[in-house]
């Protein structure tokens, strides 16, 4: 089986905000996808968005690539976006406006039909598999600790006057642990990678149903609408990653 990897995304500023300190990144011939949430001020969230992206992007180029193997695949990831959250780190140190600046970052990179993530921050990764829907990274949050220690529910972790509070960000410190983990892929998978501006707001159902239920190449920017059409508050960013068996694609 080979398969064929297929991206669509939007990013959108929303209905409050007025920049757009969400990134993300579609590096097609490395098989990389990125998405990107800035915060710490005006200027740097963008700042520190933008960096995760364009470091974890040109570590990936210039580490030589590996070994190949699934262990290489997922420590090159991993190093590149420790790079990232360090760059991060040593910028803040040179410029007042930007240094309260952090990202979150969730990144996937595909290779012989897997897929390898890595995750920092309250962004998130689903996996959508036989009409049901996966969340594959685990929210560095307050209210997600809250709801996995069984002191709210997912509905109250939403409401939250908490729920911006971040665990573990990108330039918080000159280090940073990275969440890792591998899908062996089939085809009809697809991963969904997000902001809060679209999971704080839209639910891990909606998100399958609209996955089930749109032209594919529709999906992010309905997510978007639908974010926007409940006040959109944040900064919404969507990337979909379609997975299929080359001898599935109709021809002609
Ligand atoms: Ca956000």
């Amino acid at each position: 089986m080979t398969l064929r990897t297929f991206s669509f995304a939007c990013t959108d500023v929303g209905r409050k905000r007025d920049n757009n300190q969400d990134r993300y990144r579609l590096a097609l011939d490395l098989n990389l996808f990125l998405v990107a949430d800035g915060m710490g001020g005006h200027a740097g969230g963008e700042v520190a968005s933008r960096l995760a992206v364009d470091v974890i992007e040109r570590s990936l180029r210039d580490d030589g690539g590996g070994d190949g193997s699934p262990p290489s695949v997922a420590h090159r990831l991993a190093a590149a976006v420790r790079t990232a959250s360090r760059e991060i780190y040593e910028r803040r140190q040179t410029d007042v406006a930007i240094a309260e600046m952090g990202t979150t970052a969730t990144g996937v990179l595909v290779r012989d039909q897997r897929a390898f993530l890595a995750h920092v921050g309250d962004s998130r990764c689903y996996l959508l598999r036989d009409n049901r829907i996966h969340q594959l990274s685990e929210d560095h949050s307050l209210v997600f600790q809250q709801v996995k220690a069984g002191l709210i529910t997912e509905e109250e972790a939403r409401r939250s006057p908490f729920k911006n509070i971040i665990t573990r960000a990108l330039g918080a410190d000159r280090d940073v642990e990275v969440d890792v983990a591998t899908v062996e892929l089939r085809s009809g998978d697809a991963l969904l990678l997000c902001s809060d501006g679209l999971s704080g707001l839209v639910s891990d159902d909606e998100i399958n149903a609209s996955v089930n239920e749109s032209f594919l190449h529709r999906v992010p920017e309905r997510l978007v609408d639908l974010a926007n059409e409940r006040g959109g508050p944040d900064n919404i960013t969507v990337v979909l990653v379609y997975f299929l068996d080359e001898r599935e694609i109709p021809s002609g």
